[in-house]
């Protein structure tokens, strides 16, 4: 396939969300950050894929694990992706000789995207992520025009040379109008085996840049030996060990790109917006919002087929297997998952969740994608979102 040929008419149109990972410079960790996001997003119960456009060093096929060779889709010019830990991806290192010395320059680059974006059938995804080179923001800004971009997620380290190149990546993207979902700090701060942090770079760098810059903050992820070495060892730390410091990081982080994707991205405005006070006895019924891969699959238990409100205070679900959950307004509140009610390391519940009130009900409850659940509450919180997954495994569950 040659990169001056036309682009197919139909590039992606299988894949609901498209977000770039950029970083204004390597090293900072933002392959890492895409193969934890990645397999997070598969845990929360998503269909995930990666593309490693990270020409100059692709690193996701080492780190997912696997260099083995796609297989090609029959009849077509285009590979199936590889497969690890929920993952579908594919990087340069498996189409590529692993030898051959990789150096680009601008319109090779802008080609090699090119192709990896046409060359992959993906089979249906959610969401992919896209592992961009560092750099300016060109690389992104070139992948806005080929594709509709639901957004960018910025990777920095606290250091500062660090932070004034990423601002000067959102500038360019504000310019251009591709939406920053948010800033992830990376290796913010160094945890102990014993639970005590220390932020070795200084503290709050990144939520600052993120404020000044006017973009939201998506979590600080700890610097952590572990990391590495779940890295090299070929299984991300968020699949390696979910139950860590370092993925709960990278899973809240990227809990706060979803809620902002809810905003910005294509899943928004979801199949249904339930208006509680108004709409009291509307329900909804029949397709779990858009599926991009076809028809649910019969019998899921983690497929909403049914969701109405039961009563003042209370959200019922139906899902594929015939069971069917009930959720309290207070209880679901309550369990939000998000940065702002919960810490984001340790899972401890912050102070605000402590002091919703006993009377308080979604004011609106919209689908986000085909995945989740976003109630805007009457206390005012408006970021936290609720996988099904999560809501079938009991998130503010009572009993009819
Ligand atoms: P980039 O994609 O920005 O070039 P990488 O994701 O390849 O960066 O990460 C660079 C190095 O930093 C890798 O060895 C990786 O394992 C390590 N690293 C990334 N994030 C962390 C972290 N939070 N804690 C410790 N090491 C990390």
């Amino acid at each position: 396939m040659s990169a001056t040929q036309p682009p197919p008419p139909d590039l992606l149109t299988d894949v609901r969300e498209i977000v770039a990972v950029h970083s204004a410079k390597g090293g900072v960790g933002k392959s890492t950050t895409a193969a934890n996001l990645a397999c997070a997003f598969s845990r929360m119960g998503m269909t995930v894929g990666l593309l490693d456009a990270d020409i100059h060093g692709p690193s996701i096929a080492h780190m997912l694990g696997s260099s083995a060779s796609p297989e090609m889709v029959p009849g077509r010019e285009q590979v199936r992706p590889l497969e690890r830990h929920g993952v579908r991806y594919l990087s340069l290192a498996n189409v590529a000789p692993s030898d051959a010395p990789i150096i680009w320059r601008g319109p090779m680059v802008a080609g090699a995207l090119n192709q990896l974006l046409e060359i992959v059938d993906w089979g249906g995804l959610d969401l992919l992520l896209v592992d961009m080179p560092p750099g300016t923001g060109d690389a992104v800004l070139g992948l806005g025009q080929r594709v509709a971009l639901s957004g960018v997620i910025v990777v920095t380290t606290p250091e500062a040379l660090s932070l004034s190149d990423t601002r000067r990546g959102i500038q360019a993207f504000g310019a251009l109008q591709v939406p920053i979902l948010g800033l992830v700090e990376n290796m913010s701060a160094f945890v102990c085996d014993c639970g005590e942090t220390a932020a070795i770079f200084g503290e709050g760098g990144g939520a600052a840049t993120a404020e000044s810059v006017g973009i939201p903050f998506l979590g600080r992820i700890p610097i952590d030996p572990t990391v590495v070495e779940a890295g090299d060892a070929g299984t991300p730390i968020c699949e390696a060990r979910p139950d860590g410091t370092a993925a709960r990081a990278f899973e809240s982080a990227g809990r706060a790109a979803l809620a902002q994707l809810a905003l910005h991205g294509r899943a928004g405005g979801g199949t249904f917006d339930f208006d509680w006070e108004e709409r009291r006895s509307d329900s909804w019924r029949g397709e779990p919002p858009g599926p991009p891969s076809g028809a649910p699959k019969e019998g899921d238990p983690g497929t909403p087929v049914s969701v109405w409100q039961v009563s003042d205070d209370v959200l019922g679900i139906q899902w594929g297997d015939g069971g069917t959950t009930y959720h309290r307004a207070w209880e679901l509140r309550t369990a939000c998952p998000c940065a702002a009610c919960v810490d984001e390391w340790t899972r401890t519940k912050l102070p605000s969740l402590e002091s919703v009130p006993r009377d308080v009900r979604p004011l609106t409850i919209r689908s986000v994608g085909r995945y989740a659940l976003q109630p805007a509450w009457s206390d005012g919180h408006r970021t936290g979102i609720f996988t099904f997954r999560e809501l079938r495994r009991g998130a503010g569950v009572i009993e009819p």
